[in-house]
């Protein structure tokens, strides 16, 4: 029916009275009326109809009244006109039309079960229909069932090709499988990476009053830009597939639950890229929690079943499976204002999760965000003081001081990759503070997170040959000095001096003190 090549055409429906100034849809975006056989692709740029269609099939209006709810981003009155539609349709090409824009509305609506049962239905109906096989290409797109939503996507270009949408939409499908097997664009990702984590570098040295009024903001972002929320739930997201690589949960001895590689894996292999449940400023991240905990009971059963740093509280394997684990948020019903109180506002729920509750989750399960100093060379990594969030399956790895994994995290993902070979059944450990610090500090450190002894071979290993007084007293005096060496005020070359016998001296008492171990039958 349609000819693009004809000079006449108008476009289809609603195409017919655009209003640039009051639309709020863009003109792409329109259903199309479902015009009996009609192969309009409203979604696209190339959905039109001649002028002689239209004149030949003068919509009902019913259907005017759909689509013009629909053009003025009224979806609920949209679906509802459809639905009317629907029950007015005579033959099976009308009702696929009237079905295919139900699902459209739906998607917009976030219902996107309800629009993925109207475009199968459609597609039953019309098999030849394009627009029922691409609605149905989004709709399991956004539920996250990619393989389904590739062959309807697939179909979809078959029956129109070259359409550019169902191609864009085809596109981003089959990227995303990729990135669900653990295979995304590194270029993009270390750019956010050091985009966000700049930004946040230089927001802190701003608010200390010692920032570098010429240092350069990286692509001329600000940070609240970078960091907009996406859903009250994260900040910025980079928008990639989850990835869970050969892990599995099981018991750690002595350290309550743990996660496990299941396969050997060579130094430097990705092994998870997991979407943050919540991310934010410290002081928002437990009504963020209450938030998902009353739209998911798995998530609050999850929740309360999270680490509170005692070993009665690590008993149990939970029962989302890893998969779900990395990507939380997907377990989540849209939001419903409760008559509680606004959404957000922790305790307020009967006998939902207290704030006291969420705050012991925060404590020994949150991960910092990290902040980049652009500057240092090499190239320096802290914790940003003020934000953090908490993933689900990556708070199963427990700590040594010796970790074995390399953790990142970019926005609301986080990329866990084995730090050095590691064979089938060993387990994942990664460093929850800072690792360069003798076993005194970091003891000291490990208390906050309810770790009284670590246990790690780092540790065993100080503790026998360090561990007693004399080696206590000994590693205290190197870091005096090197703290006498870093604030003595110097020229750089005296500091640089100072430092240098310091390292020498750490050295000198480390030998010793092997020796001795070695000679009293310790080590
Ligand atoms: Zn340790």
């Amino acid at each position: 029916m349609s000819n693009p090549a004809r000079k006449s055409e108008v476009p289809c429906g609603p195409h017919q009275e655009p209003d640039a100034k009051t639309s709020q849809r863009t003109e792409s975006e329109l259903p199309c009326e479902g015009l009996k056989g009609c192969r309009c692709f409203a979604d696209s740029a190339v959905a039109v109809h001649t002028e002689a269609d239209i004149i030949a099939l003068p919509r009902s209006r019913p259907v005017a009244k759909a689509a013009a709810a629909f053009k003025s981003g009224d979806f609920e009155a949209a679906e509802q006109g459809y639905t009317e539609v629907l029950a007015g349709a005579g033959d099976a090409d009308a009702r696929a039309a009237a079905l295919a824009n139900r699902a459209q509305c739906r998607l917009r609506l976030g219902l996107f079960e309800e629009g993925r049962e109207d475009a199968a239905t459609a597609r039953a109906l019309a098999p030849e229909n394009p627009k029922a096989w691409y609605r149905l290409g989004l709709c399991e797109a956004r539920l996250a069932r990619l393989t389904e939503a590739e062959a309807a996507l697939g179909q979809a270009l078959e029956l129109r090709p070259g359409d550019p949408a169902v191609s864009a939409a085809l596109t981003a499908v089959r990227r995303r499988q990729a990135e669900g097997r653990g295979r995304y664009a590194w270029e993009e990702v270390w750019s956010q990476y050091l985009i966000s984590a700049q930004l946040v570098y230089q927001q802190a040295q701003k608010e200390a009053g010692t920032g570098d009024a010429a240092a350069p903001t990286p692509a001329g972002q600000s940070l609240a830009a970078a960091m907009d929320e996406v859903d009250g739930l994260v900040l910025a997201s980079l928008g990639v597939e989850p990835y869970v690589g050969p892990v599995r949960i099981g018991l750690s001895e002595g350290r309550g639950r743990g996660l496990f590689v299941t396969e050997d894996v060579p130094a430097g292999r990705l092994l998870l890229c997991c979407h943050a449940l919540v991310t934010g400023m410290h002081q928002d991240l437990p009504g963020r929690l209450a938030s998902c905990a009353r739209r998911s009971p798995e998530i609050e059963e999850f929740l309360r079943g999270m680490s509170q740093g005692t070993a009665e509280s690590e008993t149990e394997v939970p029962s989302l499976s890893p998969a779900q684990l990395a990507a939380p948020r997907r377990l989540l019903r849209p939001p419903v204002s409760t008559v509680e109180g606004p959404e957000g506002s922790a305790g307020s729920h009967e006998e939902g999760l207290s704030s006291e509750d969420l705050e012991t989750v925060m404590v020994f399960n949150q991960f910092s965000l990290p902040m980049v100093n652009p500057n240092a060379a090499p190239i320096e990594v802290t914790n940003d003081p003020g934000r953090s969030g908490v993933w689900l399956l990556p708070s199963f790895v427990n700590h040594a001081c010796l970790p074995n994994v390399q953790r990142t995290i970019v926005l609301d993902c986080l990329f866990l990759r084995a730090g050095r070979d590691l064979k089938a059944g060993d387990e994942l450990f990664d460093c929850y503070i800072e690792t360069l610090q003798p076993l005194a500090r970091r003891s000291s450190s490990l208390s906050t997170y309810g770790i009284k002894s670590c246990g790690c071979d780092r540790c065993l290993f100080e503790e026998a040959v360090v561990g007693d007084e004399s080696g206590q007293a000994d590693v205290q005096a190197v870091l005096e000095q090197v703290a006498a060496g870093a604030t003595c005020g110097g020229e750089q070359a005296e500091i640089a001096d100072k430092t240098e016998a310091a390292a020498t001296q750490a050295e000198v008492v480390m030998a010793q003190a092997l020796d001795r171990a070695l000679a009293a039958g310790a080590a």
